[in-house]
Formats: structure tokens, sequence, C-alpha cells
């Protein structure tokens, strides 16, 4: 049984950075956190792609205990987005976004999909979202979003209706200032608190990521990499993480919540070494242990001894 379920889209993307360019490779923001979550629970994925998609690309993810019944193969092109980053990483500029089969996708959840604890709403049309979340069988489910400008632009009701009805997000911080149109990013968060979700986890590339719950704040900087390739997919490797830790666990008090961020941000560190989908598929676990320590390292520090 899957304890976490994703919907969102599975991509094929073209990405230019300063580093290289790459060509309709795999993506998507439900392959990326899918990807992720993979290595912490059993998660059920969600999605649908054109008759151009080739399923076995994705088929290593069996082998990590994902669940692809709920990929549906519909006639048409596989959903295209093309961007590109500058020298400032942090900011991707959307060249092209080719719905395709998602314009006419309806997600239907399988039933032993129902069951799970845990469900991320992927970066898709809200009006999807909301439709997954008619379908949620748990009311006890711990559901969280994650959205994007294209959405905020095209479908700013339907979003706010989506956002109503979730306990979290995990939003980057120019898709805050642009929902809240508040820039302060705490100020913002609160607004959006004061709208139903308990915790909001703001993404914010290399500086890493602020966590708003009640009066509670909680920071982590992002891991200090010299060598960035390609952040495409990094917010969504974060989520996975962060997801897939705290449905391994099955908590989502505060603590744990900080952990979670942790576990993202170490994920995250290595999905940018490689374009696509590419560093996280061949990634072990070993791998990320020892990043973990090597993160947990940086950020020690003994009590400061104040003048008495
Ligand atoms: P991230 O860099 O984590 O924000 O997400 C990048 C991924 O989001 C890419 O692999 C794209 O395929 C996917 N993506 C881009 N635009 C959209 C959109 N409008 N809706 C859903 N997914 C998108």
């Amino acid at each position: 049984m899957i304890k976490l379920l994703v919907v969102g889209t599975v991509a094929y993307d073209t990405i230019e950075t300063p580093f290289g360019r790459a060509e309709h490779v795999l993506g998507g923001s439900a392959l990326h956190f899918t990807n992720s979550a993979s290595f912490f629970t059993d998660v059920g994925l969600v999605a649908t792609v054109g008759s151009d998609f080739k399923l076995e690309e994705i088929s290593f993810l069996k082998e990590r205990n994902v669940n692809l019944k709920g990929i549906q193969v519909s006639d048409g092109k596989t959903f295209h987005w093309e961007g590109r980053y500058g020298y400032d990483l942090n900011q991707a500029i959307t060249l092209k976004t080719e719905l395709n089969v998602i314009e006419k996708f309806r997600p239907e959840i399988p039933a032993e999909f129902g069951e799970a604890d845990y469900v991320f709403l992927a970066n898709i049309d809200p009006v999807l979202q909301s439709y997954v979340i008619d379908q949620v069988k748990k009311r006890s489910a711990t559901i969280v979003l994650d959205t994007m400008n294209f959405w905020i632009e095209n479908r700013y009701d339907e979003l706010m209706d989506v956002i109503r009805r979730v306990d979290m997000l995990v939003i980057n911080e120019a898709e805050l200032r642009e929902i809240t149109k508040e820039h302060n990013l705490v100020k913002g968060a609160k607004r959006l608190i004061s709208l139903g979700p308990t915790c909001i986890v703001v993404k914010r590339g290399e500086y890493g990521v602020l966590m708003v719950s009640g009066d509670q704040i909680f920071l982590a900087p992002a891991f200090p990499l010299e060598d960035v390739f390609d952040p495409t997919g990094a917010g969504d490797t974060f989520a996975g993480g962060f997801m897939g830790y705290v449905a391994n666990v099955n908590d989502t008090s505060i603590e744990t919540l900080k952990q979670a961020i942790i576990m993202g941000t170490v994920m995250a560190s290595f999905n940018v070494e490689d374009f696509g989908i590419n560093r996280i598929k061949r990634l072990s676990y070993k791998e990320i242990e020892e990043r973990y320590t090597a993160f947990k390292n940086c950020l020690h520090f003994g009590d400061v001894k104040f003048k008495v």
C-alpha cells in the first residue's frame, strides 16, 4: 500500500543553462518529486503522458517501490516545458509551456491510492488539484500544495480555493510574493496561514528555506555546492525529500517538519548537479547519508560564551 500520493506533471523539458542545453529530457513536477520521495517511502504517482512518451524510461522507479498504475497514457503529446537560466540560477525564464495532454486531463485516483495518509499536489492546474482533493478518502490525510507563476496568472481564483483546502504549502519565494502581493516573506506566509493552511514552507533557491508555522519560524540554508549545473526540479526534489521523510516517520510535529526540511535540502542539492532527473536517478542512499552528515557539520556550532 502506498503512503504518499502525488499528482502533477510528467514532462519532456528543454532546458538551457549557462553550462549547456538539454532537449526533451524527462522532467515535470510529479516526476522530480517522485524520484526524490521514493528514497524514503512508498509513492503512488498520478499523471498523464502522451503517446510519444517512452514509459520504459521511468520503469526504474518501480525498483524503488513506486506504484505507476496512476499514469494515464492519452492521445496527443506529453506536456512540454522550455526554460532558460542566466547566471542567476534562482530565476527560471519560461520560454514555452505546451500543456498538450494536460488540457484534457482528469486525474483519476486508483482506489488503492485513495487511502494514502499524505498527498502532494505538485505544480499543475489548480482545477485538477481540487479534483484530486475531492477524491481523497481519508479525512485525516495531510494535503500539501505547490504551484507556480503560470497558474497564479491564469487561474488565480481557482488557486485561492485550493489553498483554503490544504494543510501546508511548499512554495517558492517569488510565487509567495505574487500570490499575496506582500514583499516580506514572513508576513506573506502568515497571510496564507490566515486562509487555512497551518504551515508554509518557502523555497528560496540558493538562499535555502524558511518555514512559518503558527508563531514558529525555522530557517535552513542551501547546501554550499561549488558546481550547480541545472536547477530545474530542485523545488520538486526538495518537496519529495520533505514529504517522503514526513510520510516515512508518519508525523507532522514541528520537530519532524524541521528534520524534513533538512532532508529536502539534502535531496535538492543533488538534483542541481546534473540535467533533469539524472543525478537523483543514479543516487545511492549512502550518498544521501554522507551529504546529510556534511550538511549537519556546516550547521553545527557550540554555544557562544557571553561576557559575564
Ligand atoms: P521546479 O524547478 O522544481 O520549480 O520545477 C520544474 C519542473 O516543473 C519542470 O520539470 C517542468 O516540467 C515543470 N513545469 C514547468 N511549468 C509547469 C506548469 N505550468 N505546470 C506544471 N509543471 C510545470
